[in-house]
């Protein structure tokens, strides 16, 4: 067992802690307070080759394994999880998908502006009556020869303003209940295609989050992904490797917290000494650095399995899980060590707080991983 990182590893690291810091950091309160996407950073992350890490070099991608993109997520989050959703979702739903269920055509067409990040990608699986239970889409698209036709609402799609690029996911056939599921690509603008207005959100405030509706629009029977049928699967496999990096952001989000934490127990004084020097203090900086350091290993166990062609839906699964209740705790402590500076936006453990609680929800609840975690453990 090697717990080193490579020295590409390191460097990767390295990138996207300098990028979050001198590119991230400036203007990241003003973003959430405005709730401002933020298109300039995107668009740098995606001519550093951060939009599609991991995707095939001849389309454009990085070629790189999921350590490292996990290690970028890690980092941009520790300062701005509204940015590094953004990345996460281009990165392991769209690009992934696209990348190892799509057709040479498809990837030539959609995947190469993509990886660049010249695009951005969205992922349309939620709908007002269909979250956690994904089967009972609504959204219809009808066979007609050559072509769809797609009727329907997509909820809370993230990138739902800013993208170009949407994989949507809709029933062909109600009969054949999660059989008659297909995924399929579409383009903003294209005609019915409508962007409903921006939610209000709690945390990831940056990031921009849309309803979306279909009416009657038309879609080339080229742009679904897979065969007939395979839409379901498309998305349960897309959504497994999705929460690593969900895993990786609640990991990064913890860790920010925490390392504002204990950089301000350094310098705070409070009865003739610096807080650090108060166990209760101190206790809560060592609570918070091994529950960090757990998730770090569950997620890079995650990364792991995934790159070395083990199933990764058990441990991606109990990587969300964990990695995002430590997102809460850590947070809701830093606050604390804070005092009443980490009640005000100028300290960031604040909007670090708000962020955290989204990780619990989106790419399944805490609820919806603990019935593919149970179901896992008790198959055997
Ligand atoms: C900011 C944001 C961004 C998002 N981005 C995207 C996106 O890009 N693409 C996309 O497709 N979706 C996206 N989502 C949707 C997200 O994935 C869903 O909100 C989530 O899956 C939960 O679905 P729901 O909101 O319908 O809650 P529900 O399914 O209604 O769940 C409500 C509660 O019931 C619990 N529950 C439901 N079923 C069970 C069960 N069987 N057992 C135990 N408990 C259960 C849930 O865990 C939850 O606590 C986003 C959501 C938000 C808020």
């Amino acid at each position: 067992m090697d717990f080193k990182l490579t020295e590409e590893h390191e460097m990767i690291r390295q990138a996207a802690r300098d990028f979050a810091n001198n590119e991230l950091k400036p203007g990241v309160i003003e973003r959430d307070e405005k709730q401002e996407f933020p298109k300039e950073q995107i668009k740098k992350l995606g001519e550093l080759g951060f939009m599609g890490m991991m995707a095939s070099p001849e389309y454009g991608g990085g070629g790189m394994d999921t350590v490292s993109y996990v290690l970028a997520m890690e980092e941009l989050s520790k300062i701005d999880a509204s940015a590094s959703v953004v990345v996460s979702v281009n990165n392991s739903l769209v690009c992934w998908g696209l990348d190892t269920y799509g057709t040479e055509e498809q990837k030539k067409k959609y995947l190469t502006q993509l990886t660049t990040g010249e695009k951005i990608g969205a992922f349309c699986l939620s709908e007002p009556e269909a979250g956690s239970d994904a089967t009972s889409q609504k959204t219809t698209a009808i066979d007609k020869g050559d072509h769809y036709v797609i009727n329907g609402t997509k909820n809370w799609i993230t990138n739902g303003g800013s993208a170009d690029i949407y994989l949507v996911i809709a029933h062909t056939d109600k009969e054949k209940k999660h059989r008659g599921i297909n995924a399929f690509i579409l383009e903003k603008g294209m005609e019915g295609f409508e962007i409903g207005p921006k939610e209000q959100k709690m945390g990831i405030r940056g990031s921009d989050t849309h309803s979306l509706t279909f009416n009657d629009v038309k879609v080339p029977k080229e742009n679904r992904i897979g065969e007939d049928g395979f839409g379901f699967k498309f998305a349960m496999k897309t959504l497994a490797g999705g929460r690593i990096g969900i895993a990786a952001q609640a990991l990064g989000i913890a860790a920010g917290a925490y390392e504002m934490a204990k950089a301000y127990s350094k310098i705070r004084k409070a009865f003739g000494t610096e807080i650090m020097n108060h166990q209760a203090i101190a206790f809560k900086l060592a609570d918070m650095h091994t529950s960090i350091e757990a998730a770090r290993h569950m997620v890079m166990k995650a990364a792991w399995d995934k790159d070395n062609g083990e199933n990764y839906d058990l441990s991606g699964a109990m990587a969300k899980l964990y990695a995002s209740q430590v997102a809460m705790d850590v947070t809701v402590e830093a606050v604390q060590v804070h005092g009443g500076n980490g009640y005000v936006k100028e300290y960031h453990v604040e909007r670090l707080m708000r962020d955290a609680k989204i990780t619990q929800i989106y790419e399944g609840t805490s609820e919806i991983q603990k019935i593919v975690i149970s179901r896992s453990i008790l198959a055997d």
